[in-house]
């Protein structure tokens, strides 16, 4: 499946929810690896399968079409949906906001997964590992995947915001 491989370091731990969570004294963030699924945010007007395809090319530059919503579940609190897409064409390039934001301390890197690297990476957040490890092991025999997930905003929230991420074993042609 395709991830998202994180380094994120903040200048300051004051600044880094992930330096709080893990309760590091001192006042330097000392960076942190991760990986997560391609995401994104839906956008007024759209719905969440338009925004998970546009995420999708926005980020990786790759077309798919949604297979199905495989589950629903919670990101970082908020609602999140998770669809596998199919019939993905293309090759995966890091591009849109990702690519503009990458840097030394807060880099992106697109990589195709198997189920036995997403504790290795780290992959965010952590109780999608055994539903990703499960499709993987039904899924692999097949040509060309990918799931996408999407996350809902708050329903208080003033703005309609997704998140999004995508996952699939990676198509043959490009292993
Ligand atoms: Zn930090």
């Amino acid at each position: 499946m395709l991830v998202i491989k994180r380094y994120l370091r903040h200048e300051s731990a004051d600044l880094c929810v992930m330096c709080d969570d893990a309760r590091w004294p001192g006042l330097n963030c000392r960076g942190h690896q991760y990986a997560v699924l391609p995401g994104g945010h839906v956008e007024a007007g759209e719905t969440i399968e338009e925004a998970a395809l546009r995420e999708l090319r926005e980020e990786t530059t790759l077309e798919a079409r949604i297979d199905r919503l495989l589950w629903t579940g919670l990101h970082n609190g908020r609602p999140a949906e998770y669809f596998l897409m199919a019939d993905v064409v293309g090759t995966p390039v890091l591009s849109g906001p990702e690519a503009e934001a990458h840097s030394e301390n807060n880099s992106f890197e697109l990589l195709w997964a198997g189920p036995d690297m997403l504790e290795p990476l780290g992959l965010h957040p952590a109780d999608l590992v055994p539903h990703l490890t499960k499709l993987l092991a039904k899924e692999q025999a097949q040509v060309v995947h990918s799931a996408m997930r999407l996350r809902k905003a708050a329903a208080a929230a003033s703005s309609p915001t997704v998140w999004m991420e995508s996952a699939g074993w990676r198509p043959h042609n490009q292993r």
